[in-house]
């Protein structure tokens, strides 16, 4: 089985609203091995809505509506693709009792407005979906060749408890026999370009038989998404599994973990494994690196803390970065990283310490220190690790991406260690 999904509402084309249902839609229908081919968006309007099906109809003949089932005059789906299947729309009394209940219950007087009867329209032959999260139930829909839609409401909130709960287990029913799934994983790989992986990757840069690649590239790194389609649920784990390992010993060490891990986290376990206490020294970024480091839970064991030495005198007062080097090199250089590293891991009496001096901007560059440059230090024990670089991006964006830069550093250093 494969489906299309049509999201209606004007207010998705302007941009105004996110299709978030569609998003959903498509993980939860993958994750019980229906892939969704194609999503569509349309306004409000019947014609819109009309073609759209009719579409997905011809092509797919299985589809998913949400929106438009509401009781205004904008919500148009049920009366146009209840027309597109010629069947005649009557009002379901169970229906209209469940609105006028919903009515009491929150404590409204008299009678629902009349607008509200048009939710109690089911066309012929159509299934009714109960809604107990609000109050416009969805409708489920088949011709005679066994071509279906399934009409959710809009509300993401109440499309989700109607999907559990009614139309989930329809579909996981009808394709039980031959139950295929989609399964991913993704592999986290950072300090390497997404133009120099198809390189290093050699002859998995394609893809494996059954399994496709996808680079994903963000300013923590490039993901790479292994997806395995249409495949009972034991081979793909066996499939993917195989993949994923012969892909993590092509990326060596610029792999750092699998799925939504943070680069922070490794780096926190690795001071555990080691036994390495560490300390940082900030200028630009701000604190933003121990901000990180202390989102992982349980940095405490090994995080002792951080100096934000934004002001030239607190580089000196706090880190013991020597004046004349300031004076000579200025704050964005190599010595001063270096000094600010060593200053910090022996102020707050550390193994490790980090320093980090850099623009970003968008003022204060020049010809020789641009806007970017970046120097890092990371001193474990006295042996340091130093680079310069020049990162792309906002403010926000060379501050983070030089966070991420000194956390694969102190990842690179740990790795040394044992
Ligand atoms: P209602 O009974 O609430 O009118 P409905 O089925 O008619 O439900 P809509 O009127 O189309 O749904 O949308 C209701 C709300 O849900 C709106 O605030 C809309 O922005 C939001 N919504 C609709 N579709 C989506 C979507 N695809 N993703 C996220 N939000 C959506
Ligand atoms: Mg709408």
């Amino acid at each position: 089985m494969i489906v299309e999904i049509v999201t209606i509402g004007d207010e998705l084309l302007l941009g105004e609203t996110i299709d978030v249902n569609a998003v959903w839609l498509a993980r939860e229908l993958g994750a019980i091995g229906i892939p969704v081919v194609r999503r569509t968006t349309v306004g409000d309007g019947a014609a819109a809505i009309t073609s759209a099906v009719r579409e997905a109809l011809d092509r797919t003949g299985a589809l998913i509506t949400t929106g438009g089932l509401g009781p205004t005059a904008d919500d148009r789906t049920r009366p146009a693709i209840a027309a597109l299947f010629g069947r005649e729309l009557r009002e379901d009394a169970s229906i209209w009792e469940g609105l006028r209940a919903i009515w009491r219950d929150r404590g409204r007087p008299g009678e629902p407005p009349e607008a509200n009867r048009v939710q109690a329209l089911v066309p012929d032959g159509a299934v009714v979906l109960h809604n107990r999260h609000g109050t416009a139930p969805g409708l489920f829909l088949e011709d005679e060749d066994g071509r279906w839609v399934a009409m959710l409401p809009g509300v993401p909130r109440e499309m989700r408890g109607l999907m559990h709960d009614e139309l989930l287990p329809r579909l996981r029913a009808r394709t039980e026999d031959d139950r295929r799934v989609i399964r991913s994983v993704t592999l986290r790989t950072t300090g390497i370009a997404e133009s120099s992986l198809p390189d290093l990757l050699g002859e998995y840069a394609e893809g494996f038989a059954s399994v496709t690649l996808a680079y994903l590239p963000g300013q923590e790194g490039v993901d790479l998404r292994l997806t395995v389609r249409d495949a009972r649920p034991g081979d793909a784990d066996q499939v993917l599994a195989t993949a994923a390992d012969a892909l993590r010993s092509r990326l060596g060490r610029h792999w750092y973990a699998d799925g939504p891990t943070d680069l922070a986290e490794v780096v926190v376990h690795a001071c555990r494994e080691t036994s390495r206490r560490l300390a940082v020294g900030e200028s630009c970024t701000g604190g933003m690196l121990a901000s990180r480091i202390t989102s992982v839970s349980g940095a405490s064991d090994i995080f002792r803390g951080g100096i934000i030495a934004y002001d030239n005198t607190v580089k000196v007062e706090h880190l013991g970065v020597d004046p004349g080097l300031l004076a000579h090199q200025g704050a964005v250089s190599e010595e001063v990283a270096r000094a600010m590293a060593a200053g910090a891991r022996a102020a707050l009496q550390a193994d490790i310490g980090v320093g980090i001096t850099g623009i970003a901007g968008p003022g204060g560059g020049t010809p020789e220190k641009p806007v970017g440059l970046v120097w890092i230090a990371v001193d474990v024990e006295g042996e340091v690790v130093v680079h310069g670089g020049r990162f792309i991006g906002d403010r926000a964006e060379i501050r983070f991406r030089a966070t991420q830069a000194a956390l694969n550093m102190l990842r690179r250093a740990l790795l040394e260690i044992d």
